[in-house]
């Protein structure tokens, strides 16, 4: 841990020294009037860096220099953009360590998850690049004196606007496919965890991409992140992040007309049926609340399971929840780091106060835990004898706590599973693959996973329905939100 720790201190310290200024067209611009905000350290509350706070003049600077960009980037050949986009993935695993260790620091995350999300940037600009060559290919359709020609053009420059939870992954995710596309791109990340959204402009524009096709931003939602999707330039929006501030971006963005695609929150069931390899399922559902410190769109936070088992079950996950290993997020054993910040920190410990007022009973944790640095360490945290009305199983808490509720029959889980206003994932662990059929066909999720914990396939739809989103990513799904379709039909 030592040696991991003053590793990361060398990554940091350019970011301490030097701050964080936005980058536009190819240069580093501080904030137009000057302002800055002060990033901290999840795991000690202390200062990382100064990061340029944009405002609605930066961001206009930056929709124009992408503007300016975007004929040259459209007309570049998919070739030429398949090649560079690899040439980015190989840069990012030249320096997935350097990427890992800053995204642990910022976010509290572990190193254990960041080690793998970093490679798995490089794999979405892989994937991505290996399409570009054939995103703007469509197909022809016949009719009597007329033959129907339908392509795909890049809508434009778009902006992303990108969440804290694993901002390295989840900007990758949105950036890879709209460069992919043809799109030029402007990008803001989150307040609370800014730093590697700048090793990845670096790395794109160390790579060869050409200046002003991607730049970056920073500030917060009400100022950057409003201008950014206010901004006639700007032909759509990018989201990942809360369903109420994808209501606001929705209206914001009404008077531009903007395209928007929205990857929101969750609330996700993982349903367990007493024929269920219960082994696996215990630890498939573990895996899906605690891993990544809970702070993750597709966790599994409520726990559904058949009356026949319920008490032994959960007592099983309790137990060996109260085994996961909360610590620094560089220690290589640490499952759990601290939450991102002292007001998340607050926001999840404050649920587990609704909880226990709700009659909910703390099965295990429910408590601040005093980790290394002093940091925002919380105890993975499982609540039984809850119901579904309550708001620990209807709110999104965002931290490593579940909520476990029992059911008597299919028909109920699945009245359970469906009542929350959220339908991003669902897990199902069943031996019967008529109900399992039966039961995925009505549950009302984007995604769901039987018998699994949550594997992404790059070329499957990732998107959610209800509160959770508006819109799919993955494959060619990307493809359609980036570009128009176009038909031109010829007289024969
Ligand atoms: P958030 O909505 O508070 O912020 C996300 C981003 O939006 C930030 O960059 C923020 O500055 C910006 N923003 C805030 N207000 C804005 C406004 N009015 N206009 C434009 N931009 C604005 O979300 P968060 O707290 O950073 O992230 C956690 C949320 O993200 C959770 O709800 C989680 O479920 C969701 N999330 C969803 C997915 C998914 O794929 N569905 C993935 C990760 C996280």
């Amino acid at each position: 841990l030592a040696e991991n720790i003053a590793k990361a201190e060398r990554y940091l310290a350019r970011f301490t020294q030097h701050g964080v200024p936005n980058r536009i067209g190819g240069e580093d611009i501080p904030a137009a009037d000057g302002a800055v905000f002060e990033t901290i350290s999840p795991v000690d509350l202390k200062p990382l860096a100064k990061v340029s706070h944009g405002k609605a003049a930066d961001i206009d600077r930056a929709a124009k220099a992408a503007h300016a960009a975007f004929a040259q980037w459209a007309e570049t050949s998919g070739e030429a953009r398949k090649a560079l986009l690899h040439r980015v993935a190989d840069a990012i695993v030249a320096r997935a360590e350097e990427i890992a260790f800053v995204e642990c620091m910022d976010t509290g995350q572990s190193l254990k998850f960041m080690a793998k999300a970093a490679l798995r940037g490089a794999e979405n600009f892989r994937f991505f690049a290996d399409r570009a060559p054939e995103a703007r290919d469509g197909k022809s359709l016949r009719t009597d004196g007329q033959v129907n020609m339908t392509t795909r053009v890049p809508i434009g420059p778009v902006g992303i606007i990108t969440p804290w939870n694993t901002p390295f992954m989840l900007s990758t995710w949105k950036i890879a496919p709209a460069l992919a596309a043809g799109c030029t791109i402007v990008h803001k990340p989150a307040e609370f965890s800014p730093l590697t959204a700048r090793l990845l402009v670096e790395i794109a524009e160390e790579a060869g991409l050409p200046k002003g096709v991607w730049n970056l931003v920073n500030g917060f939602g009400e100022d950057a992140g409003k201008a950014l999707t206010e901004h006639p330039l700007v032909k759509a929006i990018g989201f990942v992040g809360e369903s109420r501030t994808g209501s606001m971006i929705m209206k914001q963005g009404a008077d531009t007309l903007k395209r928007v695609h929205f990857e929101l929150g969750g609330k996700n069931p993982v349903i367990v049926f007493a024929d269920a390899d219960l082994d696996r399922a215990a630890d498939a559902a573990l895996f899906m609340i605690y891993s990544l410190n809970g702070e993750r769109c597709t966790s599994s936070s409520r726990l559904l399971v058949e009356a026949s088992i319920y008490d032994k079950f959960t007592a099983t996950v309790a137990e060996k929840a109260g085994r996961i290993k909360v610590g620094h997020p560089l220690d290589p054993e640490t499952v759990i780091g601290p939450l991102i910040h002292p007001v998340h920190e607050k926001k999840v410990l404050d649920y587990v106060e609704i909880g226990r007022s709700e009659g909910a009973t703390i099965a295990t944790g429910g408590r601040k835990v005093d980790g290394p640095g002093g940091g925002c360490y919380v105890a993975p945290t499982l609540f039984t004898g809850a119901n579904n009305q309550m708001r620990i199983a209807q709110e999104e808490i965002f931290g490593p706590v579940l909520t476990a509720i029992p059911f008597k029959d299919e028909a109920e889980a699945l009245a359970l599973a469906n009542d929350v206003q959220y339908g991003l994932t669902g897990y199902l662990w069943t031996a019967d693959v008529t109900r399992a059929f039966r039961f995925t066909d009505r549950l009302q999720a984007g995604m769901i996973w039987v018998n699994s914990e949550n594997v992404r396939h790059l070329p499957t739809p990732f998107g959610g329905v209800k509160s959770s989103g508006i819109g799919r990513d993955g494959g060619d799904w990307s493809f359609d939100f980036y570009m128009e379709t176009k038909n031109v039909a010829f007289a024969t």
